[in-house]
């Protein structure tokens, strides 16, 4: 876990969600590998020649954008729109592919913290994944009722990292982005662009690091 930033005043916390609010590899793997399968058919090329195809478009853009913004990662989602393939699209996708319950389950450590964390703070989910999935996640997971705003890759029809989202998240919850933290697995999608809005950010390598935040956050009395 690297804290990057705590704001003086905390009043909400944005939660990336996926490998942040559960970890599971085999299913962070099906997410990729489902909707490259689909676009492979598409194309009329196979999965393995898609998925070079994407690690080059990847390997490119983190070099030629990398150095300007100070973050190189760009996620799947823009990236199916450069294959052409629009969020609308990939939102579809994905609702009729994923099925999280098939690989996670209740966590009731997980809520533990996030209630210890409710009890102070506004919580949000502000994720690429469509409202539909990360409901649907937060069911199984079951810690549904804890979170007051979803913000998903159709409610503002861009993908993280893009300023829209966590704006979206903040303005929900009607907190200022000075005393929002955002928390996820990847710093240029979940952590670079809200300390640039004024927000804090923590990245974490994993659910295990959220569920140090429930003591760390009553330590610091946050
Ligand atoms: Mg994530």
């Amino acid at each position: 876990m690297t804290i990057y930033r705590i704001p003086p005043t905390i009043s909400a916390l944005l939660f990336d969600m996926d490998n942040t609010l559960y970890s599971n590899e085999e299913y962070l793997r099906f997410q990729f590998e489902s909707p490259v399968r689909r676009l492979a058919e598409i194309r009329n090329t196979s999965f393995d020649e898609t998925q070079r195809e994407i690690a080059e478009y990847r390997k490119t853009w983190a070099a030629e954008h990398g150095a300007a913004q100070g973050y190189s990662q760009i996620s799947l989602g823009n990236v199916f729109l450069a294959f052409g393939v629009s969020i609308k699209e990939t939102v579809r996708w994905r609702e009729e592919l994923y099925e999280p319950a098939r690989f996670l389950k209740k966590d009731p450590k997980l809520r533990g913290t996030l209630s210890a964390l409710a009890s102070s703070f506004s919580l949000a989910v502000v994720t690429n994944n469509p409202v539909l999935v990360a409901r649907k996640t937060l069911a199984v997971l079951g810690v549904e009722d804890l979170f007051g705003v979803l913000v998903g890759l159709d409610t503002c029809g861009v993908s993280k990292p893009h300023t829209a989202p966590f704006l979206k998240g903040a303005e929900l919850l009607e907190a200022s982005p000075e005393t929002c933290v955002s928390i996820g697995d990847r710093y240029d999608i979940d952590i670079a662009l809200p300390l640039k809005l004024g927000m804090g950010g923590i990245l974490v390598d994993g659910v295990e690091d959220v569920y140090g935040l429930g003591n760390w956050g009553a330590l610091r009395n946050l």
